[in-house]
């Protein structure tokens, strides 16, 4: 890792990131693994941990936007690759040029990926998503004969291979939740009649994180793992990463900007919501929500400073806020600890996502660009060297 002092750093461990999807593999080992690198890898980096993923044996990567699928194309990858999220006018035909699976919900996506195919010259990898009970994206059971239909004739006529049949869970992370049993049953009913209509799908998937570290028996023929990959808990019902031997990847530190002496009595940042109890050390931690540190953290975010834990004092700004160390010292320069895996002591994601009333998902997602990412653990992907499982 590069010593070059920096005001703030996010370093990704992608030795870690391996051990997670090695970990993953092993809670679901008749299926595939699909790393979700959807959202810049969850702020990790899609392409570093794309290559990463890969090396410890993913077979597919998935991606929310096209854009997104591209950009790993862009960046050498040339394995299975599945993209879900589209609006009108793709862009399918660069998708299919690329090689991309791309996810079709209904017939006027369906209708543009064969109009694309027409301009590729070849045909397009289509995997049909069926809306279980979620409600978001995905074709309504009553609409599913009809897709299916178009579907079989358009492979029939050459244009497309249909590859997968797929849905999404909306409440796995919530173990035993009713919506789960329901889900499946509707899954399989979608999965059943493309089989009777003359489907042969590669892969039927519908697991996520919480369903592949929770629920075997969804596992199908491929598991789709975002936050579990990233070594975080898909909720504190799922667990504990370490239950299931998973290590946090992100380390979020910042260098102290100023620390000095001020009497009782100060205001403290925009608004003056803090105000010292007394004579006391504050700390300048320079990261705000400019950088992704939630503002909802004011007075609550928890940071590892000399050692102990210590709380936001005050508003978070754009670009700073301020830890009050109470009786002790620090010196400008020194690292402050925002999140980790936890075993220097420092808060892991779910605590922020507990102080600042969201979710672990979010807390790495919005660290933003202004944040440089440093990897560390890193094969070279030339390398002729084996994961060998350190
Ligand atoms: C984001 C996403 C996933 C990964 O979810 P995790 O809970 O992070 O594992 C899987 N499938 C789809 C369709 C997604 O959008």
């Amino acid at each position: 890792m590069s010593e070059t002092p920096m005001r703030a750093r996010a370093v990704v461990d992608l030795a870690a990131l391996r051990a997670n999807v090695r970990a993953l593999r092993a809670r679901a080992p008749r299926a595939q693994l699909m790393a979700v690198v959807k959202a810049d890898a969850y702020g990790h980096g899609a392409v570093p941990c794309a290559r990463a993923a890969r090396q410890a044996g993913a077979e597919w990567l998935g991606t929310a936007t096209p854009q997104e699928a591209l950009a790993l194309r862009a960046a050498g990858d040339t394995g299975r690759l599945l993209c879900w999220l589209w609006t009108p006018g793709g862009p399918w035909r660069e998708a299919v040029e690329a090689d991309i699976d791309v996810s079709v919900s209904g017939l006027w996506a369906l209708e543009e990926v064969t109009a694309a195919v027409r301009a590729a010259g070849r045909p397009a990898r289509v995997q049909l998503k069926i809306d279980t009970g979620l409600g978001r994206n995905g074709c309504q059971p009553g609409d599913w004969e009809k897709l299916v239909a178009a579907a079989r004739d358009a492979e029939r006529a050459g244009l497309v291979k249909v590859t997968g049949v797929w849905s999404h869970f909306a409440c796995a992370d919530e173990p035993g939740h009713p919506s789960i049993r329901a889900q499946l049953g509707v899954f399989e009913d979608a999965l059943s009649y493309a089989a009777r209509e003359g489907l042969t799908p590669e892969v039927r998937h519908i697991a996520n994180s919480p369903a592949t570290l929770t629920l075997p028996e969804t596992h199908y023929d491929l598991v789709r793992t975002g936050v579990a990959m990233y070594g975080i808990s898909p909720s504190p019902e799922v667990g504990l990463p370490e239950d299931f031997g998973l290590r946090p990847v992100m380390t979020l530190t910042a260098s102290l900007a100023s620390v000095k002496r001020v009497p009782g009595g100060h205001g403290v940042s925009y608004g003056h919501l803090y105000v010292t109890p007394g004579e006391t050390t504050l700390a300048l931690v320079p990261v705000g929500y400019a950088d992704g540190i939630p503002r909802a953290a004011s007075g609550t975010g928890p940071v590892l400073v000399g050692g102990k834990w210590r709380t936001v004092a005050g508003r978070v700004a754009m670009d700073q806020f301020v830890v009050d160390l109470g009786g002790d010292t620090a010196r400008v320069g020194d690292e402050a600890v925002l999140f980790g895996p936890g075993d220097r002591g420092e808060p892991t994601a779910e605590d922020w996502a507990r102080a600042t009333g969201t979710i672990a998902y979010e807390v790495v997602t919005r660290i933003s660009a202004r944040v440089p990412r440093v990897y560390t653990g890193e094969i070279p992907e030339d390398s002729t060297s084996h994961d060998t499982g350190e």
